[in-house]
């Protein structure tokens, strides 16, 4: 892509009140007595969102386009209808205990982009876009980051469709539920080219907050791997079985877990090593327990570490397994992710036109973008929260560090729009 030098130095000033005013409107839907947000995938509260944008969409006269998996697209027509969009976006699903930000906020910022470009007049050679990915958290159906991870192809549209919640509810029924709540909305082809795409995102980490900082222009995201052990022993008499005779799952599964944290201890503290659940079975005071379940979730930016202590897993559960069998399955892997070149060069090209304090940032969590990264030019943009605090009730950001960070989307917007 060359550069336009007329285009680039046009762009529109978003208006921060309404932003606010946007994510309060959208904090209703779903909210917690504690001033959280609940809002699962495609569940009732999610669609309501979803229908809620594409309220504000058919408002200015942005058309809407859904995908196969559930994503939906909200688009700005560009002055030349054959070329991809620029997208911009993020998720509107939270974790049961959410805030009001993650997620929502880079969906919001996209579409204040859109609407202040639309409102000085500006025309893009390209369509821009704001884009809600389906099912990022991965809590009501798991993998998480599933819109995004089918989108780009490295997750499968069959099987993510026929994962089903706790309630036994299937992808495809809610995607069918969403479609139906957005009856205009075109057919969008999954993995349609994509000129870039920017996502904006509270930062969920301290870094920014600390340092006094408005923007993180995100450099990489960290991969990760994550697995389901199974630890099946005897369930047996508390009062009578003798410790020779015992099957004892839970004693093995100690044994396990404390050898895994001694394996991946690291002296710089780089590594993120997480068991979240851990279910005895069958749960009973009296019952010598007959099976444990537990969850790894590893996180590293390397990939060599990743495979390396990932790798060890399983063999250090096996060796740790006495009078129990143990079973190890893994979910399907993220690899690590840099942005480089076109979005990130462009976001830094517009963070210092605008004078902000800022820094390059390294993102531990998982991100849309992540995916979209692998078939498209990408990058991110993070604002500070609260403390750094996130995937928690109290989740918080300033109006003016938001109002900053859809200010640089809409001018990476307009910038990569206008190139060919
Ligand atoms: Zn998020």
């Amino acid at each position: 892509m060359s550069r336009d030098p007329i285009a680039r130095a046009q762009s529109a000033d978003i208006n921060g009140e309404r932003l606010w005013r946007r994510h309060l409107e959208m904090a209703r839907i779903g909210a917690t007595a504690k001033g959280g947000v609940n809002r699962p995938a495609l569940g009732e509260k999610d669609i309501e969102a979803h229908a809620l944008l594409a309220t504000w969409a058919r408002e200015r006269g942005f058309s809407l386009a859904i995908d196969d998996i559930g994503d939906m697209f909200v688009r700005r027509q560009g002055t030349d209808a054959h070329v991809e969009p620029v997208v911009s976006g993020s998720h509107s699903d939270t974790q049961p205990t959410g805030g009001r930000f993650d997620g929502i906020f880079g969906v919001l910022a996209a579409f204040e982009a859109l609407e202040a470009i639309d409102d000085a007049g500006i025309e893009t050679k390209r369509p821009i876009e704001a884009a809600i990915w389906n099912n990022e958290e991965g809590s009501r159906f798991v993998p998480g980051t599933m819109g995004s991870g089918v989108y780009s192809g490295r997750l499968a549209l069959a099987d993510s469709l026929a994962t089903a919640d706790r309630e036994g509810a299937t992808v495809a029924e809610a995607v069918a539920a969403l479609k139906r709540a957005v009856p205009d909305a075109d057919v969008r082809a999954l993995g349609a080219p994509i000129a870039a795409f920017v996502e904006a995102h509270i930062e969920q980490g301290p870094v920014l907050e600390d340092a006094g900082e408005v923007i993180g222009a995100v450099t990489g995201i960290q991969g990760s791997r994550k697995f389901y052990i199974e630890v099946k022993g005897e369930e047996a008499h508390a009062g009578t079985t003798a410790r020779r005779h015992r099957k004892d799952a839970f004693v093995e599964a100690v044994a396990m877990v404390n050898a895994l944290h001694e394996i991946f201890h690291d002296a710089e503290d780089l590594v993120r090593f997480t068991i979240g659940q851990f279910e005895i079975l069958p749960g009973a005071r009296a019952v010598v327990p007959g099976k444990v379940k537990f969850s790894i979730d590893f996180r590293h930016p390397e990939i060599a570490v990743l495979d390396d202590l990932g790798d060890k897993v399983e063999p250090t559960c096996l060796s740790h397994a006495r009078a129990c069998e143990v079973t190890v399955d893994e979910l399907p892997r993220s690899p690590p992710v840099a942005f480089s070149g076109l979005v990130p060069d462009a976001i830094e090209a517009a963070v210092q036109a605008r004078g902000y304090p800022w820094r390059r940032i390294f993102s531990g969590a998982l991100h849309d973008a992540g995916n979209l990264a692998r078939l498209f030019p990408a990058g991110m943009v993070f604002v500070p929260c609260e403390r750094g605090l996130s995937h928690n009730e109290a989740e918080n950001a300033k109006p003016s560090d938001l109002a900053a960070g859809a200010q640089v989307i809409a001018d990476v917007l307009v910038d990569l729009a206008n190139r060919d």
